[in-house]
């Protein structure tokens, strides 16, 4: 087995892949994002044809695996998963490329970090299934076309932009991934506590879905650990007042603001009067990763309204000075 699919092995045994859904019934929220592909889909099965190359972005643990998995499921295609950093030299692509069967999807999370080399080896490889490969070295090398068999590429990444134009060029499909609502994550919840056999009320899913900064990921987490509190401070009942307490015990706030948005928050009002701040001054003030805090920090605070993104840098808004409990300059009422 090639060890750059080795992740493929995981999708049955690892925790997280017990409760990915598998149909499109299972899969909430979206709703946008499913109808499109549900239709592009069904229209490359009835031309027996593969799938154009899909682009998945947002932030992690929204779903871009998950709908790979759906989409290859549709397709009744076999699904490879790889991911950016795994795929180190163009060799390694060049080899997972050549053992592909036709119809195959591969799956590359973290697309972004394709190194040049390797992105310039894709490129002939999703526009006309060819490979270049180099024979010989110095002088009498010479380049050979190999033909590979039609695939679907499905590309992951946090932000598109990230992306070098003539990769995002290069897909039929983009689609942009959204935060869930509270109600779509009590769903998801929902499906989960039965599959582990959790027993959990309606306030117990709200309370869960609503401090989950609308990512699946973070839902399904705070949901076992939930669990562990109910198990042992309680009667395993997970219920509004127990979730209250283990929430405030894993320093998660009523919104789902953890201590790094809340640092973020206050630094901003404090040391910035509100902004317009940079996200590299922010990131320095915070000491962490400026990437971090676009992809993670900032998505979840600007779906409550707490940040804007201006011209001039990030801004707090007023809900956010309120919630905070200090008052904004006038120049900041927003
Ligand atoms: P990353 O990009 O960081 O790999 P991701 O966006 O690929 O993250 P997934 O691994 O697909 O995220 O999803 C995380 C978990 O959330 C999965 O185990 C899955 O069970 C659950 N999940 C994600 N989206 C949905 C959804 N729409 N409906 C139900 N469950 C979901």
């Amino acid at each position: 087995e090639n060890t750059l699919i080795s992740r493929n092995k995981q999708l049955n045994d690892n925790d997280e892949n017990q409760l990915r859904p598998l149909a499109w019934k299972e899969y909430y929220g979206q709703s946008k994002v499913k109808e499109k592909l549900q239709i592009y889909i069904k229209a490359a099965k009835q031309r027996q044809e593969c799938l154009d190359h899909v682009l998945l972005y947002g932030p992690p643990g929204l779903g871009k695996t998950t709908l790979a998995g759906i989409i290859a499921k549709e397709m009744q295609a076999n699904l490879r998963i790889t991911s950016g950093p795994a795929i180190e030299k163009a060799g390694d692509l060049a080899a997972l490329l050549t053992s592909l069967k036709a119809g195959d999807i591969l799956f590359i999370d973290e697309i972004h970090r394709l190194s040049r080399q390797v992105e310039e080896v894709l490129y002939p490889a999703i526009e006309d299934f060819s490979l270049d490969v180099i024979i010989g070295k110095g002088p009498g090398a010479r380049s050979i076309r190999l033909d590979l068999p039609k695939f679907t590429l499905i590309g992951a990444t946090t932000r598109a932009g990230l992306l070098s134009a003539p990769l995002r060029d290069r897909f039929g499909v983009i689609e942009q991934l959204q935060l869930y609502q509270p109600e779509e994550l009590a769903e998801i919840i929902s499906r989960a506590a039965a599959i582990l056999h959790l027993n959990i009320d309606e306030e117990g899913k709200m309370n869960i879905a609503k401090r989950s900064r609308g990512t699946p990921r973070i839902a399904l987490r705070l949901l076992k650990r939930v669990r562990d509190f109910a198990q042992i401070m309680s009667d395993g009942l997970i219920s509004a007042e127990i979730s209250d307490y283990a929430l405030e015990k894993l320093e998660i706030d009523k919104l789902g603001l953890d201590k790094t948005d809340l640092r973020l928050l206050n630094i901003m009002a404090l040391n910035y009067a509100g902004g317009p701040v940079g996200l590299e001054t922010l990131a320095a003030a915070l000491n962490e990763d400026s990437s971090t805090i676009e992809d993670v920090n900032e998505p979840y605070l600007m779906q409550i309204g707490f940040l804007a993104k201006t011209m001039r840098g990030r801004v707090l808004t007023e809900p956010a000075w309120k919630y905070l409990g200090l008052s904004a300059p006038e120049k900041s009422k927003l």
